[in-house]
């Protein structure tokens, strides 16, 4: 064994006994561990005196001397108690009585590279413990938030697509304009705050209701509303819906029942809204009625989960159709883009050209018309009057943006600072339509 003299309190003590320190020639610093703890803690003093600071007295932190071995028996020791593995969120409380996520990964992960553990669930196994499968649980945790927010919120749509393509919130309270997202616990993170500002853009409110508490603050964001499972329990239980509650707390517990319930509460969901829009309609819907409708699942959630729409159909006892595809009706399909250009103020484009926004996409119009201008045509409405107005309008917003550019920074945009990133138009153009930059500023110069 290696032993090595301590060059402050000249004790010689085994190598072990000593920090490392790969830029020393031993591989170890001069002092002893013991010694480097009482120097920095001087150091530290020294420097809060100079900068006016009181340092705390100080206290040794509780775990500070476990052993790898203590670490794994307090993980054993959770998972026989709570009938479930840890998950980091357990013990991420200060205040607990087991040791900080923290403390594990410094004796598991970061420390020991020999370990080669990546992650929390490679800690787990080595306890003996088996990790959770989390995306059961995920599922377990979707599926009853959905039905507590029924309860508890009225009228819910799941997966609702009215937003717009590229944001379908897990669920959506049509009476409160509120969306409600299930998330694991309130862990900060970009995708979070995509999601709360594309529904705070639709100018709705955003709660997210969080299986697991941790100790950090969570995202600040205005009027972000976190709601924890013991909350969602409380008001549950208010309600007196004990089961609901129950299943909440055992969620962990059971959650490897939950994928076919999951499945079967969704169904029951899909059906329910099949029956409706029959109801509604006075006929079964094809798959273009889902197509990108707010107020029902869309055609995909439904054959994701029967496999077929006829399937689901069958399996809300509602008609089949047997007309492939629904019949054209002539004023349905005018009455949609008058409309729809009075909305817009513009001609769409062909790839607006769907529901909800019209019935019938761009193919119907070709078909009939020849195409949407033949359709303006055909109602005598002059088309070229419009699209004059649209590039028009094109025209002004872009030169707009270079305006507010000069505003803003007192000089005109330069040939590289041409693009959408600086919400001013790309080169091309500019080449398009003043044939070079000069030309643009000086058109511009001269009208405004
Ligand atoms: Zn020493």
């Amino acid at each position: 064994m290696d032993y090595k003299q301590c060059k402050y309190c000249k004790d010689t003590k085994e190598m072990i006994m000593f920090n490392k320190n790969i830029s020393s020639k031993d591989g170890h610093q001069k002092y002893c561990k013991e010694c480097n703890k009482v120097l920095n803690r001087q150091y530290k003093e020294r420097k809060a005196t100079a900068e006016g600071r009181v340092m705390m007295p100080y206290t040794t932190k509780e775990f500070s001397t476990i052993t790898d071995e203590e670490l794994l028996q307090h993980i054993r020791d959770f998972s026989n108690e709570f009938k479930r593995p840890p998950t980091t969120a357990d013990f991420e409380n200060c205040n607990s009585r087991y040791p900080h996520t923290k403390t594990y990964y410094r004796h598991f992960k970061y420390y020991k590279k020999e370990n080669k553990l990546s992650s929390w669930n490679d800690i787990l196994l080595l306890a003996g413990v088996t990790p959770l499968d989390s995306k059961d649980l995920w599922s377990a945790w979707q599926y009853l938030v959905e039905k507590s927010a029924s309860i508890l919120e009225g009228e819910c749509l799941f997966q609702y697509c009215g937003f717009g393509l590229d944001f379908k919130p897990d669920i959506y309270v049509p009476s409160k304009h509120k969306v409600i997202d299930a998330a694991t616990s309130n862990y900060c993170h970009k995708h979070k705050v995509k999601q709360y500002y594309k529904s705070v853009n639709q100018g709705a409110s955003v709660e997210y209701w969080c299986l697991k508490k941790n100790n950090k603050t969570g995202l600040y964001l205005p009027n972000l509303k976190y709601v924890f499972a013991d909350e969602i329990i409380e008001r549950l239980s208010v309600l007196g819906n004990k089961e609901l509650c129950n299943q909440i707390k055992n969620l962990y517990s059971i959650y490897k029942d939950f994928d076919d319930t999951y499945k079967k509460h969704r169904q029951d969901y899909v059906i329910q809204k099949l029956q409706e829009f029959h109801k509604i309609n006075g006929r079964s819907p094809y798959t273009r009625d889902f197509l990108g409708n707010p107020a029902y699942p869309s055609s995909t959630t439904v054959t994701t989960l029967f496999g077929t729409f006829n399937n689901a159909l069958r399996k809300a006892k509602l008609p089949i159709n047997t007309e492939s595809n629904m019949k054209f009706n002539e004023d349905i399909a005018i009455t949609d883009l008058l409309t729809f250009i009075y909305k817009l103020g513009r001609l769409p484009s062909t790839k607006e050209l769907v529901p909800p926004n019209t019935t019938y996409t761009e193919k119907v119009y070709y078909k009939y018309w020849g195409g949407i201008e033949g359709c303006l045509n055909a109602l005598g409405i002059n088309f070229l009057a419009l699209k004059t107005y649209a590039k028009n309008n094109g025209i002004n917003l872009r030169l707009n943006s270079i305006l507010e550019f000069e505003n803003l920074h007192n000089r005109w945009p330069n040939n590289k600072e041409l693009s959408n990133k600086n919400n001013l138009p790309s080169p091309h153009w500019v080449y398009d339509h003043f044939g070079n930059l000069p030309n643009l500023i000086k058109h511009l110069e001269n009208n405004f």
